[in-house]
């Protein structure tokens, strides 16, 4: 059904209310009918003689049955329900082969840039000045257009952690922007405003930048420095080989340890470069129906596991994310299932941290998740306002997902660092190791 009709079905129902109560209705009917698969007329059957409040009331108990009583009114979500057929994002399986790059002339002459050349020989190259706009108007075109440039200010930032959650102390460098990949939880999604992938081709102005550079360490015995906040640490690495440039330097600093993110298997670079104590690379691992359904064209979890052995074997440590944890129906055998798989098939000892931090969003993601994947399950979940403004499982929810998957994990891999990721200090307290 589309907006426009499910709106007018709920007029239909209550002529006399105002855009606002209509709003609220319209969105409770949509999330009920979408979560229970069925037609917003078995959801609110019309009806005369039906108060606003007693229908909001009972939508708002069948919406978050679990929530409901313990819940503020004020941490229920309710935006404007706004669906666009063109903005769902294109699944179609295709290679990262971009159309257009543009080459700020102030790199035009670097290695990256003779690579870019030789590996997209069909792609429009055009040089720019760095001032003009790049990129497509559209996220979802994001691929088509690669900007290699030089990075003038933004090297490196403490961790975005957010307002009021306990922080790990990570330090980030900001080597790359936007990814390939299409998990429907990308916080990306929402805030890269230049639809573009970006690849700096200044590696030695960032290390140089390290190497001056004062370092939280947070809970760790050294600070930990990582890249892949704004993009996949190694989805790109065959072309852009910053890990060339990066394990040797960090190779020659043991006061330090750096992090590359990932769910991609492109590690013949990190082979290639040979492996370091200090360096650890980590995994995204989720629960199979997860990586399926909702982080499209990722490798599967087999994959990653695999990839992981093979770095460890080339001398590296490695650490893991179960992150974002979601929660259905389920989902505790699904995760056991994952954890024993990793149980089974890596090297216990080299682990060195794994994060663990249930699914939370923005509003506006909220808004962008629902347009680009209509067909999501992963907000059907029971989510409310919270402490910093985001959207996260009630208290009780996440702290039930914690006990269940920490003590799995402590108890599985004793002797890796567990910790909780952008959560309520308080609900850190309860976990600390
Ligand atoms: S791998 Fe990371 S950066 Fe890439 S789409 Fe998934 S969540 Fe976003």
């Amino acid at each position: 059904m589309r907006v426009s009709e499910l709106e007018n079905y709920i007029k239909n129902i209550f002529p006399w209310v105002g855009p606002n109560k209509l709003r609220e209705l319209v969105r409770l009917v949509y999330e009920i009918a979408k979560r229970e698969h069925k037609l917003p007329e078995e959801i609110l059957p019309p009806s005369k003689n039906l108060t606003f409040e007693s229908v909001k009331t009972a939508l708002l108990k069948r919406r978050y049955p679990l929530n409901f009583k313990a819940a503020h009114k004020n941490q229920f979500y309710l935006p404007k329900l706004e669906l666009n057929d063109g903005a769902r994002a294109d699944l179609t399986p295709r290679p990262f082969y971009p159309r257009t790059v543009y080459i700020e002339e102030s790199v035009k002459d670097t290695a990256l840039v003779a690579r870019v050349r030789a590996a997209f020989p069909q792609a429009d190259f055009k040089q720019t000045d760095g001032k003009c706009q790049v990129g497509s108007s559209n996220f979802s075109r994001r691929t088509e257009t690669l900007f290699i440039h030089r990075e003038k200010y933004d090297f490196l930032k403490p961790c975005p952690c957010s307002c009021g959650s306990a922080g790990c102390g990570y330090n980030l460098v900001n080597l790359g922007f936007g990814c390939r990949f299409e998990c429907e939880y990308c916080f990306l999604q929402q805030y890269q405003n230049l639809h573009a992938i970006l690849w700096p081709a200044n590696m030695d102005e960032f290390l140089q930048k390290l190497d001056n550079g004062k370092f939280n360490k947070g809970p760790f015995d050294r600070p930990r420095i990582g890249s892949g906040e704004f993009t996949d640490s190694l989805v790109f690495d065959d072309i852009t080989q910053y890990s060339q440039q990066l394990v040797p330097f960090f190779r020659s600093r043991p006061q330090w340890q750096f992090e590359f993110k990932t769910k991609s298997t492109n590690i013949q670079g990190l082979l290639q470069a040979g492996g370091s104590e200090n360096i650890v690379v980590a995994w995204s691992v989720n629960s199979s129906k997860i990586i399926q359904e909702t982080e499209h064209f990722t490798p599967d979890l087999t994959s990653r596991l695999l990839a992981a052995c093979e770095v460890a074997k080339g001398g590296y440590r490695l650490g893991f994310h179960f992150d974002p944890v979601i929660i259905y129906d389920g989902y505790e055998q699904d995760y056991t299932r994952t954890v024993q798989q990793m149980a089974d098939t890596l090297p216990a000892d080299k682990i060195a941290w794994i994060s663990v931090g249930t699914l939370r969003f923005s509003r506006e993601l909220k808004k962008q998740i629902e347009m680009r994947f209509p067909d999501n399950f992963i907000l059907d979940g029971e989510f409310l306002l919270d402490f910093d403004g985001k959207m996260r499982y009630g208290d009780q929810q996440r702290i039930k997902a914690y006990q269940f998957l920490l003590s799995l994990l402590r108890k599985t891999f004793p002797s890796a660092y567990v910790y909780l990721c952008m959560e309520d200090p308080a609900v850190v307290r309860q976990f600390r190791q």
